[in-house]
C-alpha cells in the first residue's frame, strides 16, 4: 500500500518514511505526490485530534491514504506543559532555538530529580473512503541542564531519554544518538510500529468480511 507522509516538518516526514518503509507501507512525501498540503490549523485538544485533523486534510488534499502524526513534550514540573502547544511554546510556529530556550528558562529552578517528561506521538492512518486508526506511542525521560547533540530536530538536545545507555558514564540527550538509535526507542517509533499492525489487521479483518462498509485496500 502506497501512504502519504502528511507533514510540512522536514524532520517529521524523513523519521515517518524511515519508520513506516521497513513496515511494508511505500511512503511518498507531499513533494514527491505533487501535493500542497497548505497550513492545516490544528484546533483540536489532545495529540490525537490534531493527528486526526492532519491526515483527513492530507486526504482531502490527496486523494491518497495518508499518515499524519501530532507530537509533543509533556514535562511534570510544568504541569504538562508544553503539551499540544509543542511547536509554537515561544510563539513563532516550529522555532526549535526560542522553544528551548523559552523551557530552560521556565526550568532553571528546578532539580533534576522532577525534571522528568516523556515525548508523546499521537499517529493516525486515514484513508479517502474513511477509515481512520489512530495510536499512541510514548517516550520517558527527563530534560537536561543543557542542550548537546546535533541529531533530531525540536527539543531533542535537551531530552535525555530514560531508554538509552549511558555512554562515558553519562546519559546521551536524544540528539546525540543516531536516527536508528532514536527510531528504536522513541515515541514516534512506538506510534508507527503500532499503526502499522493495526492496519494490516483492519484490512485483514476487511478481507474477511469482518468491517462492514469499509474501503477496499489502497
Ligand atoms: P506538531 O508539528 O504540531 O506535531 O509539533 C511537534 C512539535 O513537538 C515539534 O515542533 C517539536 O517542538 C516537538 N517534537 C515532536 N516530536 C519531536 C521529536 O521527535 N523530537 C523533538 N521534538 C519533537
Amino acid at each position: 500500500m502506497t501512504v502519504l507522509a502528511a507533514t510540512n516538518n522536514l524532520k517529521k516526514r524523513d523519521e515517518l518514511v524511515r519508520l513506516l518503509t521497513p513496515l511494508g507501507l511505500s511512503v511518498v512525501t507531499a513533494a514527491e505526490a505533487g501535493v500542497d498540503l497548505g497550513d492545516v490549523e490544528e484546533t483540536g485538544t489532545t495529540f490525537e485530534q490534531n493527528a486526526l485533523i492532519k491526515a483527513v486534510s492530507g486526504c482531502k488534499a490527496s486523494g491518497m491514504p495518508c499518515v499524519a502524526d501530532d507530537s509533543g513534550l509533556e514535562v511534570d514540573a510544568l504541569g504538562g506543559e508544553p503539551g499540544v502547544f509543542s511547536a509554537r511554546y515561544a510563539g513563532a510556529h516550529g522555532d526549535d532555538a526560542r522553544n528551548n530556550e523559552k523551557l530552560l528558562h521556565a526550568l532553571r529552578h528546578v532539580p533534576a530529580a522532577e525534571r522528568t517528561a516523556r515525548f508523546i506521538c499521537a499517529a493516525c492512518f486515514c484513508t479517502p473512503d474513511g477509515v481512520t486508526l489512530t495510536v499512541r506511542g510514548v517516550c520517558e525521560g527527563s530534560i537536561a541542564f543543557h542542550p548537546e547533540g546535533s541529531g533530531g530536530f525540536g527539543y531533542d538536545p535537551l531530552f535525555l531519554p530514560a531508554a538509552a545507555e549511558p555512554a562515558d558514564g553519562k546519559k546521551p540527550t536524544m540528539a546525540s544518538l543516531s536516527d536508528s538509535e532514536k527510531d528504536a526507542i522513541s515515541h514516534r517509533g512506538a506510534a508507527i510500529r503500532q499503526l502499522a499492525v493495526k492496519i494490516e489487521e483492519y484490512y485483514d479483518r476487511q478481507a474477511k468480511g469482518a468491517v462492514q462498509g469499509a474501503g477496499q485496500r489502497p
